[in-house]
């Protein structure tokens, strides 16, 4: 059935979308709080982006594998390692945004830049995945907005309460 299979795809690209924009933001701003060498927060980020990804792709892989051995019916028809590929490159690529400004301008700068930019990316994101599924598209954007954007707070306050 197509659509079982588009799905399982589609579930992977934006999970791996909103979970690399969410996670790396909170990450690059938590520890652009204690650590103000520009390098060692860049070095961090591509380290965390990778593993995460990898990470990710591992686990859409297994669960996936899981959900399709329990799927005594054959619906899923999806492929595991595409899906896991999917997940890697979705994370990989949404991680990379609020990484980007840290390459380019000072830490104080990069930060105000890296916030903004991965709220205006979930925002995107989520306006998009409402055009995909043909839902209201603002109210996909603003429920997407603010889902991420309590996320990436939470990792925001424990890397500021964390810095002494
Ligand atoms: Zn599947």
């Amino acid at each position: 059935m197509k659509i079982a299979l588009d799905e399982d795809y589609f579930r992977s690209v934006m999970f791996g979308l909103q979970d690399g924009l969410v996670s790396t933001t909170g990450l690059v701003v938590g520890i652009s709080a204690g650590v103000s060498d520009r390098a060692i927060i860049i070095l961090a980020a591509f380290v965390a982006i990778s593993v995460e990804a990898s990470s990710m792709a591992a686990g859409e892989y297994s669960s996936e594998k899981a959900v399709h051995q329990l799927d005594k019916r054959h619906r899923h028809r999806d492929d595991l390692i595409i899906g896991a590929i999917l997940m890697f490159f979705s994370y990989l690529i949404a991680g990379l945004i609020p990484v980007l400004p840290f390459l380019f301008f000072p830490v104080d700068i990069a930060r105000m830049i890296s916030v903004p930019a991965a709220l205006i990316s979930l925002f995107g994101i989520g306006y998009l995945k409402g055009k995909i599924v043909k839902d209201k598209a603002l109210r996909s954007a603003a429920e997407m907005f603010i889902i991420g954007g309590l996320a990436t707070a939470i990792g925001l306050i424990v890397g500021v309460l964390l810095k002494v």
